[in-house]
């Protein structure tokens, strides 16, 4: 990423390439992460919470749930082929959309590389926090556009690992 970033390569993440309208397409360095990076980190049933990486697909992410008495709740129709990864992308759904909503609804923690390369995690914030946090962030912007210094900005993020609120059946 690092490099990429460095010498103003694009950069494209891929789960499993259902998307209808392209988002997997483009000339650009493409990141399979169902190749490598597709399984179950840890299941925690009383929390019922489950860590995995990003390209594991729901089918497989259901399987290893299912013996648990869980299971991850958004059903995009190519179940067995879309990825993690590509479902909090594309924040997808499914048949049961309107009982089980969205992936968002469902997403406890992501472990992030950002476009710079740097490696962060997006966690819960209270409300209070972010309203703090976008004061300050608007106080430095406006100190470092006085300075006029530009601003280095990590418009999107690469899912390195994510973990998730599983559903009991
Ligand atoms: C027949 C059919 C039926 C479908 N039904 C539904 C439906 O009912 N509901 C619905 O919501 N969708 C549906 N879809 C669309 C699609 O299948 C889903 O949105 C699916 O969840 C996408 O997963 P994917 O792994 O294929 O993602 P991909 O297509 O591979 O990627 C989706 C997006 O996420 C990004 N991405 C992928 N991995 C990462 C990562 N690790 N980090 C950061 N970004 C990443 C990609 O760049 C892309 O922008 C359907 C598609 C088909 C073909």
């Amino acid at each position: 990423m690092e490099y990429c970033a460095d010498n103003e390569i694009p950069v494209l993440p891929r789960g499993g390439g259902t998307s209808l309208a392209g988002q997997t397409v483009n000339e650009a360095v493409v990141l399979d992460f169902k190749k490598e990076m597709n399984d179950v980190v840890g299941i925690d049933p009383d929390a019922e919470t489950v860590t995995a990486e990003p390209g594991i697909t729901l089918a497989h992410l259901n399987n290893a749930l299912e013996p648990h008495g869980l299971k991850y709740a958004p059903d995009p129709a190519w179940g067995d082929k879309s990825v993690l990864g590509g479902c909090i992308g594309n924040n997808s759904t499914g048949a049961h959309s309107l009982k089980y909503e969205k992936a968002d609804g469902y997403l406890e923690a992501c472990e992030v590389v950002l476009a710079d390369g740097t490696v962060t995690t997006f966690d819960w914030l209270a409300v209070e926090e972010i309203h703090e946090r976008a004061a300050a962030a608007a106080t430095t912007t406006r100190a470092s556009r006085r300075r006029s210094t530009p601003s280095s900005a990590t418009s999107f993020g690469i899912t390195a690992r994510k973990s998730r609120r599983a559903t009991p059946t």
